[in-house]
């Protein structure tokens, strides 16, 4: 039987919950535990997938196809789980699920309540991450305690452990020690009232794990114990990391969290071991080398829109023992002239929706073409490269994306016949892993050392197949398709150190003891076109 984690978050947003929540999975994975993740989100969306990643973030897509949290990210990268969509669940779709339901007669002659109807549809979401194979199931609960929409959440997760039993299920929650400069303090009070909500509606925490950017002393974990309710030695101290957030699991594994929980769940220790995580660690906190990655967005100012891209990106240095700094190009302020591109050594353009910055990835896509800087064009940067190519080197001044220009004659990208008409927003798009077959010379070919992937795909318009020819043999060619030929899901261009697009999201599978080979490719090429530019100096000075 399956046994149940409990996570939640007090005090305030952004507190690290789904990277507590991943780095707990790792370490308990590791001691041999087979674990499923979960995360709950108390908005109204069905899912976030028609969320502006101003609102949300990035969107993180699975590989049965659901747009979900980015917190799904941290558990596939850190635990390597693969999550579902069962994996998230949101009021939205909890109360469809109701409302659905009721429409259809299912709960005849009864009225339709939060207690019991809601809660029971969320315990069956959370029981439908127990399977016979499952050890343990993690639910992270989003929101913060005291907030009205986490509510049901949090009276669910306390009737399943009330019916789980002792030794079931543990509930464990994320705090913040805020740290007061001007006194030079580190204050528990909001710990202490936080768990005083949760008290309130019926949780007591098992464990606490405190936030803090300063040392905790024996003194704060004694308060902490004593007005929250937990032993001591269940009060975690989680301080910021100062170099990469992969230095978390060995940090709590030190201080014995994964061995409290076990405990609680009457589960044996089993041994763990961190030898190669430790590597990983090492090897993102002393780099040896650095290479400065442009990344021309649209959504900079929001540094969790291109959540998957930066940890990539980083997973591919730290395979190289460099540090990748990424620099936030936006790309409206390039289109305007204001911004340079001379001090990088390899661009990404990630993907996105609507025209809104478009000009300026062109732009830095063809600085890249001419100037042979690497570049990685993902899903709308593939789109951009093969649009920019069209107009550059085909001559044809108007190629564009039929996503903001449907009149244009050279619609070089386009809707599929089966995507047209097709008006509703959400969940309406070619989501989740496709196969694709790679051509057998080409460089994405050898970086992947496989003639057959899968990957991840998130998008509506695709490549044109009226202007293939144009787009083969040539300069930018394309070097993947899906198994029947029909979809383009890659542009290489021959003769570049490195000028590779594709239709796909390859960030979604980097893992740092894996990097993905498109991020590992681009890097290796940043550094080699790093060493270059100054061996060139070196001659002109
Ligand atoms: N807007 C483009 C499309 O829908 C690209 C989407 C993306 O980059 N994820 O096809």
């Amino acid at each position: 039987m399956s046994k149940f984690i409990f996570i939640t978050g007090g005090v305030v947003s952004s507190l690290g919950k789904g990277i507590t929540a991943a780095s707990l999975a790792m370490l308990l994975k590791r001691r041999g535990y087979r674990v499923a993740m979960q995360k709950l989100d108390p908005y109204l969306n069905v899912d976030p997938g028609t969320m502006s990643p101003y609102q949300h973030g990035e969107l993180y897509v699975t590989d049965d196809g659901a747009e979900t949290d980015l917190d799904l990210g941290h558990y596939e990268r850190f635990a390597g789980i693969t999550c579902t969509r069962a994996s998230n669940y949101t009021s939205g779709r909890i109360y469809s699920n109701v409302i659905a339901r009721e429409r259809a007669g299912g709960y005849l002659g009864g009225t339709v309540q939060v207690i019991p109807h809601v809660t029971d549809e969320i315990k069956a979401a959370i029981r439908s991450a127990a399977a016979p194979d499952v050890d343990i199931v993690m639910t992270e609960i989003g929101g913060t305690a005291g907030d009205i929409e986490s509510l049901p959440f949090l009276e669910a997760a306390r009737q399943f452990k009330h019916e789980a039993g002792e030794g079931n299920a543990v509930f464990l929650h994320l705090t913040l020690l805020p740290y007061i400069r001007a006194a030079g303090e580190l204050k528990t009070k909001p710990s202490q009232q936080s768990v005083g909500i949760l008290r309130n509606i019926g949780i007591f925490p098992d464990i606490l794990v405190c936030r803090t950017e300063v040392p905790m002393t024996e003194e704060h974990g004694k308060k902490l114990a004593l007005f929250c309710n937990v032993p001591r030695d269940r009060v975690i101290e989680e301080r910021d990391v100062r170099h990469s957030i992969y230095e978390v699991p060995p940090e709590l594994a030190a201080q014995q969290l994964d061995v409290k929980v076990l405990r609680l769940l009457e589960l044996p220790e089993r041994e763990l071991d961190l030898t190669d995580w430790n590597r990983i660690v090492e090897a993102a906190v002393h780099p040896r080398r650095s290479c400065r990655i442009g990344l021309v967005g649209k959504y900079t100012s929001c540094r969790d829109a291109y959540k998957s891209v930066f940890e990539a990106l980083s997973h591919a240095g730290i395979a190289r023992r460099a540090r990748v700094e990424v620099v936030s190009v936006e790309a409206e302020a390039l289109e305007a002239g204001d911004v340079a591109l001379d001090d990088l050594d390899g661009i990404v353009v990630p993907g996105g929706f609507g025209s809104r910055g478009v000009p300026g990835k062109i732009k830095a896509i063809e600085y890249a073409r001419t100037r042979r800087v690497p570049l990685l064009g993902i899903c709308l940067g593939m789109q951009c490269m093969a649009i920019e190519y069209a107009r550059h080197v085909l001559d044809w001044e108007d190629a564009d994306s039929a996503e903001w220009n449907p009149e244009t004659r050279h619609a070089v990208i386009d809707l599929m016949p089966e995507q047209r008409g097709i008006t509703a927003k959400g969940g309406t798009m070619r989501l989740g892993s496709f196969p694709c077959m790679l051509a057998p010379d080409s460089r994405v070919r050898a970086l992947y050392g496989a003639d057959e992937i899968a990957e991840r795909h998130r998008h509506r318009y695709e490549f044109n197949n009226l202007f293939r020819e144009e787009f083969s043999g040539g300069a930018l060619h394309i070097a993947g398709t899906s198994p029947d030929g029909r979809l383009v899901e890659i542009l290489e261009m021959a003769d570049h150190p490195f000028f590779i697009g594709c239709q796909f999201h390859p960030e979604f599978k980097s893992q740092p003891a894996s990097p993905h080979p498109l991020f590992a490719g681009l890097i290796e090429a940043a550094l080699q076109y790093k060493d270059k530019e100054h061996s060139h100096h070196a001659e002109t000075h």
